[in-house]
């Protein structure tokens, strides 16, 4: 008889973030200064991962504003409402939504954003460090959560078969120098892949980033696996899903991270965790 997949929380996760984060911000000598929220237009994703993002630094003791500018801003407006913000002393952190819209060079704006408020690690400098192995620069929020969701539940990585879905400079790539990080063997699939099935089988750690609505099913996990699903879609229904087939898979993983209640509720805590990071870094850059 088949057991039950154990379902891997992202609330426990983030309640252990937020003892560490309440615990560095009483070592904090003083305010550790706000987040800037930065999004351009009203794109429903955007709107609702800035609540959710605001509600989880609030509810840690941290303050987070939100900076909206209009969807037909141009080029030269947004960068100069950017750069304000970017030099704004009160502002220890920012969070730029993204895509921008096309009239806007967002790769002028990741050559921009000071690396030390770049808490999403989109920066050159940040991505430079993570895909270095340095774990002093901020590394994007989401891979980052996928290592703690892991961490927090005492599931080994050194030595694993990690196989990734994915291949973006938000999650899927970032991810996989993190894993390589902490000794993983990597894969990483695209739609390129051939024997996508039995690749993704083949993993005893199964990461799913490639923002398809229950794309990996049973066929997809090999007995026993741990499965991390980052993917937020919405399903035939209209309900929030994740990339992963999560009845499909009940019994055949021995571990998984449900949509929602997973990675994202993840994400925003270690969003959180960076924001006191640069204030604690910030002062001590002061004091010297
Ligand atoms: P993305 O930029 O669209 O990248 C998707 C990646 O998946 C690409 O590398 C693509 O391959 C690959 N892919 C797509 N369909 C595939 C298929 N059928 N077979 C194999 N590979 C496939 O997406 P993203 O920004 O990385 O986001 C991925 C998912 O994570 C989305 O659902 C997004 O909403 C979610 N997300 C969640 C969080 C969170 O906090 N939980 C944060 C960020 C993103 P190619 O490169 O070959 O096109």
């Amino acid at each position: 008889m088949e057991t039950d997949t154990i379902v891997l929380k992202g609330a426990e996760v983030s309640a252990k973030i937020k003892e560490q984060v309440t615990e560095e911000l009483q070592k904090l000598e003083s305010m550790p200064g706000k987040l800037a929220i930065i999004r351009v237009g009203e794109r429903p994703d955007d709107m609702s991962y800035e609540r959710g993002a605001k509600k989880k630094l609030e509810s840690f003791g941290l303050e987070a504003e939100s900076y909206a500018f209009p969807e037909e801003i141009t080029d030269q407006e947004f960068k100069e409402a950017f750069q304000r913000i970017n030099q704004d002393e009160r502002i220890t952190g920012i969070l730029l939504l993204r895509p921008l819209p096309k009239q806007i060079r967002e790769k002028d704006i990741e050559e921009m954003i000071d690396p030390k408020k770049d808490l999403d690690g989109i920066s050159p400098k940040n991505i430079a460090k993570v895909f270095a192995g340095d774990e002093t620069g901020f590394a994007p929020c989401t891979a980052e959560a996928v290592i703690q969701v892991l961490k927090a539940y005492h599931i080994p990585i050194a030595g694993k078969r990690v196989v990734i879905v994915g291949r973006s400079m938000v999650v899927g790539k970032p991810l996989s120098m993190l894993m390589l990080k902490e000794n993983a063997t990597v894969t990483i699939c695209h739609t390129k892949t051939r024997e996508i099935e039995e690749t993704c089988r083949n993993g005893e750690i199964l990461i799913a980033a490639a923002g398809k609505a229950k794309m990996l099913d049973k066929k997809y996990v090999g007995k026993d696996a741990v499965v991390i699903d980052v993917g937020i879609n919405v399903d035939e229904e209209g309900k929030l899903c994740g990339d992963v087939d999560f009845k499909s898979i009940d019994g055949q993983a021995a571990m998984a991270t449900p949509v929602p209640g997973g990675v994202g509720m993840v994400t925003t805590a270690v969003l959180a965790q960076h924001l006191v990071r640069a204030a604690r870094e910030k002062n001590t850059e002061d004091c010297r």
